[in-house]
């Protein structure tokens, strides 16, 4: 579902990406793991055009991001083709950045609303669905600072999955929360991967790596230095940059 060949991009004279080559199947997990700095915030931001690459290409459902095949060829898509490109692919972030003055439901019913054109009574019960799938019945007409993070974080979920995206990205979707939050949210992303979502998971979490993730790819000055499944990467490493990453986490 996601190819990325040869990706490269750079910030001013930085290369942050050097030659990125990454693949997704359909219904298949990939945790991205590296140390600060590595590219992998920008790796995911290139996936969903929020980023531009220099080089290489990346191939999302058969569509190249950012691009169209007219003609035999390849056109720059315009800023509201990228727009609707977009939005097949959920983005959830660590920080959730909800809208405060909107309850849950009106949070994760937005979106259908205003750019899907749902009916509003069917996309709030739509919303009210997917709070129940993460959890959050009984906080539909909370408001943001009446949740706990981790409440928050599963809001921020529901919001993308209302979308109906086709690929989800995460990036340190629990980095943010306190020690004892971080497992609901885990277990909502792990339930998710059960029923089938495509995933780019950049976590630290190892455990979550291990159980829920097909494969695992460790990225380091934004080159893939290793990956393989967990089994493999995460408790054989081959690379010693990775034993070291991996002994600094643990
Ligand atoms: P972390 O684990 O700390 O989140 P990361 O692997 O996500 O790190 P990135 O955020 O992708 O790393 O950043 C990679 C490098 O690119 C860093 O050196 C960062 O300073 C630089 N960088 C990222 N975004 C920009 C930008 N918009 N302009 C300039 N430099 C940037
Ligand atoms: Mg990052």
């Amino acid at each position: 579902l996601v190819r990325a060949v040869g990706v490269r991009k750079s910030f001013g004279h930085a290369e942050v990406l050097r030659g990125v080559d990454l693949s997704v199947d359909a219904g298949q997990v990939v945790c991205l793991l590296g140390p600060s700095g590595a590219g992998k915030s920008t790796f995911l931001r290139c996936v969903n055009h929020l980023e531009t690459i220099d080089a290489g290409r990346i191939w999302v459902d058969g569509q190249p991001v950012g691009f169209t095949a007219r003609g035999g060829r390849l056109h720059e898509l315009r800023e509201r083709e990228v727009a609707r490109q977009r939005r097949g692919i959920g983005m959830v972030f660590q920080r959730f950045n909800l809208f405060p003055h909107r309850t849950a439901v009106e949070n994760v019913a937005e979106g259908p609303v205003h750019v899907l054109r749902t009916p509003r009574k069917a996309a709030v019960e739509q919303a009210r669905a997917l709070l129940d799938r993460v959890g959050l019945a009984d906080k539909a007409d909370a408001y943001p600072h009446q949740l706990s993070g981790g409440q928050q974080q599963r809001v921020a979920i529901a919001r993308a999955l209302a979308m109906r995206p086709k690929l989800m990205l995460f990036d340190e979707p629990t980095s943010a929360l306190d020690p004892e939050l971080v497992g609901e949210v885990l277990d909502v992303m792990a339930d998710l991967a059960r029923d089938g979502m495509t995933m780019i998971v950049v976590t630290h979490e190892i455990g979550f790596a291990r159980q829920v993730a097909d494969s695992v790819v460790f990225l380091v000055d934004g080159a893939v230095v290793e990956t393989g499944p967990p089994g493999q990467v995460l408790d054989n490493p081959r690379q010693q940059r990775t034993q070291q990453f991996l002994a600094k986490v643990l």
